[in-house]
């Protein structure tokens, strides 16, 4: 009889872990009080939370996690406080590794598509904590620079879903180790939230002896400081109407405050130099903003870091960056990405980071010409290259990302990035940019709403790109001269009729160059998956050799560009 009840019991809770759907629900609404004690690196939240059942089943049992640093104290439905169990739940998406995770059961089933409002309170420490890195195998010093989250007296900066869970969260464990599944739960995570509706009020109290510090949430939001009675309130607003790919965060330091608002600044003492850059960067990079896309509407903040070393993150229009460093270069380039986010808003990732990638390689082209600008491209280059040969290597496996839908980091910036560049070649600045002007991310609801956009204004069909690199993944294109001929007109101008082919999966307009004596000529030719195109080019003289691409297409073999011409 013992053994049976055992049984049961065993029985029911692999029944409870089986059953346990933890994405069906979305949180739709946030509305969160945060308050801070930094002395004691502690945060403590109450507030309401609005889930949506996005599965197909009916659902009486909902996940809710939170940092594993942090504890549920109370979770009410109606008024009422539900039963819950608290587990730990072992996942990277937090930097401690792990969740503190709220297994719920609501007093009723809640129907596929129906909505539950739920009051929570929670609260712990918010430390520096890099176990996730750690544990596989990442140097402590190394990951401290890129897991650089915490709350402190001295400097607090803590992210969202995917480095801290300082708010509830509903996805499946996460592993760093296990390929892409870390990315595949974040970018999962991030696609669910993104018509979110997001706010929290933070706030941090203290003796008004000292300096109060600066909290900064969303750019622009009411960062106050109010003298009650002895004490200082320091309040920062967090608040999305809808999230897209914002990852809400917040920053509290004893800043200097050089705004100039709709341009927020905040740099720390020791870093005055490295601010100035990006003081003296604003006004170039606005009128470079205003001539592509058009004013900001939205304000930016740039935040500086305590670690000199911290890898910067950008939420939104708000940037952290360290300004240890004087590189004026990088304060251009990084002030007119926030900028770009602030003039164009797009629900779509691959329109609202990749347009803001381009433009920092538009930008630096316009001051150090188009191989500074292809070298800045080619940072991007190499992550997106890997992700496309894994797609080549098992497409039924692996079908990749269409940009239209994609929340994957690697496609939305870097691969969203060349495609702009790619269509800025083909149809020319005054078409793109036009194209942009009209950009309105309320009537992108049609995936083609982009290709139409461009198409219009270059007079020019773009389907097949688009076919090949935005509404699918295909690949990338692998180009070659597959024969030439060089000949010379009655009147003794030399010419030359080029065949390139295209062995690769994805078609592009491809630049090449003839290097003659005399002079190089550079033609451009569209060439399609699998497919030849020919070309006839008048030359300076006696053609030596032919270069394809300039580095402006990605290609998946660029062993094969160079072909030298047979001498006659
Ligand atoms: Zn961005």
């Amino acid at each position: 009889m013992r053994f049976l009840c055992v049984l049961c019991v065993l029985c029911g809770l692999s029944f409870l872990t089986f059953a346990l759907d933890r994405e069906a629900f979305t949180i739709t609404k946030y509305d969160l009080e945060v308050r801070l004690e930094p002395e004691q690196q502690r945060l403590g939240a109450r507030g309401k939370i609005t889930l949506r059942n996005d599965s197909a089943k009916p659902q009486k049992v909902v996940a809710l996690q939170i940092s594993s640093s942090l504890n549920w104290r109370a979770i009410r439905v109606d008024g009422k406080a539900v039963q819950f169990v608290s587990q730990p739940y072992v996942s990277d998406i937090d930097h401690t590794g792990a969740l503190s995770e709220g297994v719920v059961t609501l007093p009723a089933e809640i129907k596929p598509k129906d909505l539950v409002e739920v009051e929570i309170g929670y609260e712990g420490i918010v430390g520096l904590d890099a176990t996730r890195l750690t544990r596989i195998g990442v140097p402590e010093e190394l990951a401290k620079h890129t897991s650089w989250d915490q709350i402190s007296p001295s400097f607090t900066a803590v992210r969202g879903a995917g480095y801290v869970a300082w708010y509830p969260i509903t996805t499946e464990s996460a592993d760093f180790s296990e390929g892409n599944s870390l990315f595949e739960v974040g970018d999962r995570w991030k696609a669910r939230e993104a018509g979110s509706e997001f706010k929290a009020r933070i706030t941090m109290s203290r003796g008004s002896n000292d300096r109060a510090p600066l909290m900064i949430c969303s750019p622009g939001g009411d960062a106050m400081i109010e003298e009650i009675s002895r004490a200082q309130l320091v309040t920062a607003e967090c608040s999305w109407p809808r999230l897209g790919t914002v990852t809400p965060t917040f920053v509290m330091a004893s800043y200097q405050d050089k705004s100039k608002p709709p341009f927020y600044l905040f740099s720390l003492s020791g870093h005055e130099a490295g601010a100035a850059k990006y003081t003296a960067a604003f006004e170039p990079a606005s009128k470079f903003l205003t001539e592509w896309f058009g004013k900001p509407s939205a304000p930016v903040a740039i935040a500086d870091l305590a670690d000199p070393h911290a890898a910067p993150f950008e939420s939104g229009t708000l940037l952290l960056a360290s300004m240890a460093a004087e590189d004026s270069k990088l304060a251009g380039i990084n002030l007119v990405h926030e900028l770009v986010h602030s003039a164009v808003w797009s629900p779509r990732p691959w329109v609202y980071e990749g347009l803001a990638h381009f433009a920092e390689a538009v930008y630096r082209e316009e001051q150090g010409g188009r191989e500074a600008a292809l070298d800045l491209l080619g940072i991007h280059r190499a992550t997106f290259l890997d992700a496309e040969k894994d797609v080549a290597a098992n497409s039924t496996k692996n079908p990749g990302q269409p940009l239209t839908t994609t929340f994957d980091e690697v496609y939305f910036r870097s691969k969203a990035a060349y495609v702009w560049w790619m269509l800025r070649d083909m149809v020319g600045d005054d078409a793109l940019k036009s194209a942009i002007g009209k950009y309105r991310s309320a009537d992108d609801k049609d995936p083609k709403y982009v290709e139409q956009l461009v198409g219009a204004a270059g007079k020019r069909d773009l389907g097949w790109f688009f076919d090949d690199w935005v509404y699918h993944d295909r690949g990338l294109p692998d180009f070659r001269v597959q024969s030439v001929h060089p000949w010379k007109t009655e009147k003794q101008v030399q010419m030359i009729t080029v065949t390139l082919e295209n062995v690769g999966t994805a078609g592009a307009e491809v630049p090449f160059t003839i290097r003659c004596e005399g002079g190089d000529v550079t033609r451009r030719l569209e060439v399609r998956a699998k497919r030849t195109a020919t070309t006839r080019v008048d030359l300076p003289g006696t053609p030596i050799e032919i270069v394809i691409n300039d580095g402006s297409v990605p290609e998946s073999d660029v062993t094969n560009n160079t072909f030298k011409v047979p001498a006659p």
